[in-house]
């Protein structure tokens, strides 16, 4: 069967789909996304994602490319298209085409928008969640704006594959204060020695990822105690647990840090716990 993407209207093979030279997004990464997960034929947290993605648009003085009624309609028609019961969507949203300029196009200008679907076998992620990740530590170098979800991602790139290439899987930030703030596409969790469930306030220095704060509506289910404060790379290497937490990932176990062990080496309890009761939690819509 072949993908089939939308493009500002159209629904193309994917092969074909294409957007102009001189969108914004390609020529100045001018643009805003999201990705949502699709589990047993239900997308996952799909308000929040939506509501994320307006934020974005504003945050950004960008316009919005449909209303949220038919945006979902087309949501659920590439879904339906490519036949995807378990994976996710992307999708994206650009300032639109314009001659190269770094000023705002003229009023009226269409913002583009794409949305391509995708199937994923759940058996890989399922290993992970048994055998847990290791990642490193990187010096915090991104703008001081990632609680907005544009596409302007080269700095995450470039420390994922750095992880690559030290032979672990994810990286996370680290600001200039030793405070951990995010891994390279998802939230960072420790437990704590003391049993709290931690993460970093959203307010600033992370992106506020949708399945972060489902996971904290998962934790106040399970009466997980929480507490939303900066924690050091110290107190992670300390911690009971640490996980990562993301729309395609869910919680996902870390068992090592820059090659030291995190307790006794393998995944824990709560982070098992949490993503056990996460899908009672987070909404679900039907395709
Ligand atoms: N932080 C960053 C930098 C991300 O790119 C992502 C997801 O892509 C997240 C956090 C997690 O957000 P969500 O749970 O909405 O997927």
């Amino acid at each position: 069967m072949s993908r089939i993407a939308y493009v500002n209207g159209r629904y193309l093979p994917h092969s074909d789909a294409a957007i102009h030279i001189e969108d914004r997004g390609f020529q100045f990464a001018d643009g805003v996304y999201e990705v949502c997960e699709v589990r047993d034929g239900l997308i996952i947290d799909l308000t929040r994602h939506l509501d994320r993605l307006d934020r974005s648009l504003r945050e950004l003085r960008m316009a919005s490319p449909m209303a949220r009624e038919p945006l979902k309609l087309v949501i659920r028609e590439v879904l339906r298209r490519n036949r995807v019961r378990n994976g996710l969507f992307y999708l994206q949203v650009t300032r639109g085409v314009a001659r190269r300029d770094h000023y705002f196009p003229a009023a009226g200008t269409l913002p583009t928008l794409t949305i391509t679907a995708k199937s994923v076998d759940p058996q890989p992620a399922r290993a992970r969640y048994e055998t847990g990740i290791k990642v490193i530590t990187v010096p915090e170098n991104r703008w001081d704006r990632v609680d907005i979800k544009t596409v302007g991602l080269l700095p995450n790139v470039l420390v994922k594959q750095q992880a690559k290439d030290a032979g672990a899987q994810d990286a996370i930030f680290v600001d200039a204060a030793g405070k951990v703030t995010e891994a390279a596409s998802s939230n960072v969790w420790i437990v704590s020695a003391d049993g709290m469930l931690v993460t970093r306030p959203a307010e600033h220095g992370i992106l506020r990822g949708v399945t972060r704060t489902t996971v904290l509506d998962v934790a106040a289910s399970l009466s997980v105690p929480v507490e939303e404060r900066e924690f050091t790379v110290e107190e992670m290497l300390a911690a009971r647990e640490v996980f990562l937490t993301s729309a395609t990932g869910s919680c996902v176990p870390v068992v090592a840090v820059d090659g030291r062990t995190i307790a006794n080496g393998h995944p824990g309890s709560v982070a098992a716990a949490l993503r056990g009761a996460f899908l009672h939690i987070a909404e679900k819509t039907p395709i």
